[in-house]
């Protein structure tokens, strides 16, 4: 079913397969952080974040979020729409947190409402630098309805999956998306969603649930990721 590698990444790699505009994801166990910078390797990771970014795109579809994704073929690859993808790494944040904490000064857990929205330009030849409107657009073929539309369904996803997340005792804290353009010109939600791009805590004990636990050293990320498959097995 595999043709071709089209290009390998830092947590995935990507197949071509018989259907021009079919790809396969194969998520790897590979574990980086700070742009690459940190690194290691996690048995188990590849299907952990396969099969829970399969349950969450297969909730959006359910609530109207359309995405890439079509199945999962097996325990660490996906079927997915072939897109082009946006070099946007649209971040929506409902606590300060990370990033915006160190770069603005924004106290810890700072609320955001309505949900902050950022976007970075994916280019990690430049640390994907926070961008604003006008940028996205002269750096990418983004129109500007286009970019209402990522807005949008950015908000959307993170009111569809808060409340989901809600229901298993994890807080959304802030996540990162990003959309492509299938052939007919039809914006979707692409890449993945899993706790490599989300920050969960959880409900009860505040314990961070996601790669910050890896980012900070401060756990065993895999049995971290197996309570969230749990959790979300549990809720279906
Ligand atoms: P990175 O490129 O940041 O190291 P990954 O290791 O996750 O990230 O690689 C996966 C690559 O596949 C990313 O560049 C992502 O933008 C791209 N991608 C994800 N979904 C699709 C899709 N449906 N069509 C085309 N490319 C995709
Ligand atoms: N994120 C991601 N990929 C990136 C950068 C960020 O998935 O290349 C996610 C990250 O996991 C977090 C959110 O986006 O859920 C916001 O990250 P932040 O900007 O705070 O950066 P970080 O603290 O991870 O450097």
């Amino acid at each position: 079913m595999k043709k071709d590698l089209l290009y390998e990444g830092k947590a995935k790699k990507v197949f071509t397969t018989q259907q021009p505009d079919q790809l396969i994801l194969s998520y790897k166990n590979d574990a980086t952080a700070f742009n690459g910078k940190k690194k290691a390797i996690f048995e188990g990771k590849g299907r952990y974040n396969n099969l829970i970014s399969a349950e969450l795109f297969q909730h959006l579809a359910a609530k109207g979020v359309p995405s890439h994704f079509i199945r999962a073929i097996n325990e660490t690859e996906q079927l997915v729409e072939r897109t082009t993808i946006i070099p946007i790494e649209v971040v929506v944040r409902n606590l300060a947190t990370g990033s915006i904490v160190k770069r603005l000064g924004f106290k810890e857990k700072t609320p955001f409402s309505p949900p902050l929205i950022e976007f970075f330009y994916k280019e990690d030849a430049l640390d994907d630098p926070l961008i604003n409107e006008q940028h996205a657009l002269l750096l990418t073929d983004a129109a500007e309805n286009e970019l209402e539309q990522i807005k949008s369904y950015a908000l959307k996803v993170n009111d569809v999956l808060k409340t989901f997340f809600a229901t298993i005792g994890l807080n959304l804290v802030d996540f990162k998306l990003e959309f492509g353009r299938k052939q007919t010109g039809e914006l979707v939600l692409a890449d993945e969603i899993s706790p490599d791009t989300c920050r969960l805590w959880d409900v009860d004990s505040g314990a961070r649930m996601d790669k910050d636990v890896f980012r900070q050293g401060t756990g065993d990320l895999m049995i971290v990721y197996d309570h969230i498959l749990q959790r979300l097995e549990a809720a279906k």
